[in-house]
């Protein structure tokens, strides 16, 4: 695995000088912008003992040999996503843990004890102060790597102990640059419907020919045929659906006052067509029920919801 090209920035300024690395380490940005990735490559070069200065992790030794097969000794990482869906919260009992853990001497002469806490904003509040102390006394040569997209959820003297990395999601051109360096150039067009995160896109690629189903139904404006409509289309929930027809919604009447698109630039002169077929009160008549229909699909109280009807709706947007 490789630094993503939007994160060397983010990596020359912490291995420039790698004894300044602090114990705690917060590193903190957009979600799904590859942070915790590009924690999960600190702490293997942190543990790896080949590296030098600013170099990757080296892999061949034997640290990078027990990283891969995530057996170092002297590596601990809470992994939200691997924890149990009852134990979704990081609790105050894998802090403990995480305390023996560096009570324990490294396996290595001079060599680091690492620990990693992915999308730490997940640590409810026991969690965070068992944490804080260990941050308050760090043990010798350890390092504490937090991930996180929320950090304002930190506490702030858990942040004020800590050195804190901030990240930024790719720029439009880093992100097509990604896609084609890893031969995915195809799936550019679809960069701004996941806000233009190209990790985002990849790890949606299954619903790829979902999406072009849809849109391709949606594109037939007022001729859109209800009988088109399947199951298929709710496999990833009513939300999902809603969200991709805000965003379609969205582009048309982006185009029929500024002749633009945001999240469909490859279908510019299909949507400026329905732009101008269509009607503006009806449009956003159409985005207000939208809006209804998401609330109503999010509140614990489900309500029944007639689906032909969102998309009868669509077609009356059309003149
Ligand atoms: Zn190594």
């Amino acid at each position: 695995m490789n630094i993503y090209p939007w994160h060397q920035s983010n990596w020359k300024n912490l291995f420039f000088d790698v004894k300044r690395f602090s114990h705690g380490l917060i590193l903190h940005g957009p979600s799904n912008s590859g942070i915790n990735d590009f924690a999960s490559i600190a702490s293997k070069k942190l543990i790896c003992t080949n590296s030098k200065g600013s170099e990757s992790y080296c892999g061949d030794c034997q640290n990078c040999s027990w990283f891969d097969s995530q057996s170092h000794p002297d590596l601990f990482a809470i992994n939200n996503s691997s924890l149990e869906e009852t134990k979704s919260i990081v609790n105050i009992d894998l802090i403990r843990e995480l305390k023996v853990f560096f009570e324990l001497s490294s396996h290595q002469k001079n060599g680091k004890k690492v620990a990693v806490i992915y999308d730490a904003h997940q640590m409810n509040l026991a969690a965070s102060n068992a944490l804080l102390k260990i941050l308050e006394e760090p043990p010798n040569d350890s390092v504490i790597i937090l991930t996180t997209s929320g950090l304002s959820s930190l506490l702030p003297t858990i942040k004020s102990r800590s050195r804190l990395e901030a990240f930024h999601k790719p720029s439009y051109t880093e992100a097509t640059n990604f896609l084609r360096t890893i031969n995915k150039d195809n799936l550019s067009p679809y960069l701004q419907l996941h806000n233009g995160n190209p990790l985002a896109l990849i790890n949606d690629h299954e619903n790829h020919p979902l999406l072009i189903e849809i849109i391709h139904c949606l594109k037939l404006g007022k001729k859109f045929n209800l009988s088109d409509i399947n199951g298929q289309w709710f496999s990833n929930g009513l939300l999902w659906l809603i969200n991709l027809l805000q965003k379609w919604s969205y582009d048309i009447l982006l185009s029929k006052y500024t002749n633009q698109q945001h999240y469909f630039p490859s279908e510019e002169s299909i949507i400026n067509q329905l732009a101008k077929n269509s009607n503006a009160s009806a449009l956003l008549k159409f985005q207000k029920m939208l809006i209804d229909v998401k609330l109503y699909a999010t509140s614990p109280v489900n309500k029944e919801i007639n689906l032909d009807i969102i998309f009868i709706d669509y077609r009356k947007i059309f003149i």
